[in-house]
C-alpha cells in the first residue's frame, strides 16, 4: 500500500499566523498526509488541526530545522513548506540556510512562502489524494 504523503512544515515567528491559516485552508488534505514540524510551528498548527497527523520536532533555534535536514537526507521527506520572515535577523540563520541547502541537493520541493505554498499545495492535493487510506 502506498505511503502517505511526509510533509515538512516551518513558519518563523512572524509568520506562524499565516501557517495557521494555511493548515486551517488545507486541512482535509493535510489530514492525509504524515506532517513533521518544529517545534512551535507544530504545536500552533495542531492547537488549530488537532486531528492532523503531525510530529513535532525541536523548534528551530534550538535544532529543530537541522533534524529536517536530516530528514531529508536519510530521503524521509516528500516537500518542505517554510513560511521564511524575511525581515528579521534569526540566531540560527545558519541552519536555515543548511535546510535549504539540503533541499536543493536532494531536490526536494521546497515553498518559502505562501504563494509557492498555495502552488505546492495543489499538487500535493492530488498526491495525497492518490495515497489516500495509506500506510498508518
Ligand atoms: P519553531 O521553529 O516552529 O519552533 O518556531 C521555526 C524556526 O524558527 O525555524
Amino acid at each position: 500500500m502506498a505511503e502517505k504523503f511526509r510533509l515538512a512544515l516551518i513558519a518563523h515567528d512572524e509568520k506562524k499566523d499565516e501557517m495557521v491559516a494555511f493548515a486551517v485552508a488545507h486541512r482535509p488534505w493535510l489530514a492525509a498526509c504524515s506532517l513533521v514540524a518544529t517545534g512551535t510551528t507544530g504545536q500552533r498548527v495542531l492547537d488549530a488541526c488537532p486531528e492532523l497527523d503531525l510530529k513535532r520536532l525541536k523548534s528551530g533555534p534550538l535544532g529543530g530545522d537541522q533534524q529536517i535536514g536530516a530528514l531529508i537526507s536519510e530521503g524521509r521527506i516528500d516537500a518542505v513548506i517554510f513560511f521564511v520572515d524575511p525581515l528579521t535577523p534569526l540566531p540560527h540563520d545558519v541552519d536555515v540556510k543548511a535546510l535549504m541547502r539540503l533541499a536543493i541537493v536532494y531536490d526536494i520541493p521546497m515553498a518559502l512562502n505562501k504563494a509557492t505554498g498555495e502552488m505546492l499545495a495543489l499538487h500535493i492535493k492530488g498526491r495525497a489524494a492518490d495515497r489516500k487510506g495509506g500506510r498508518k
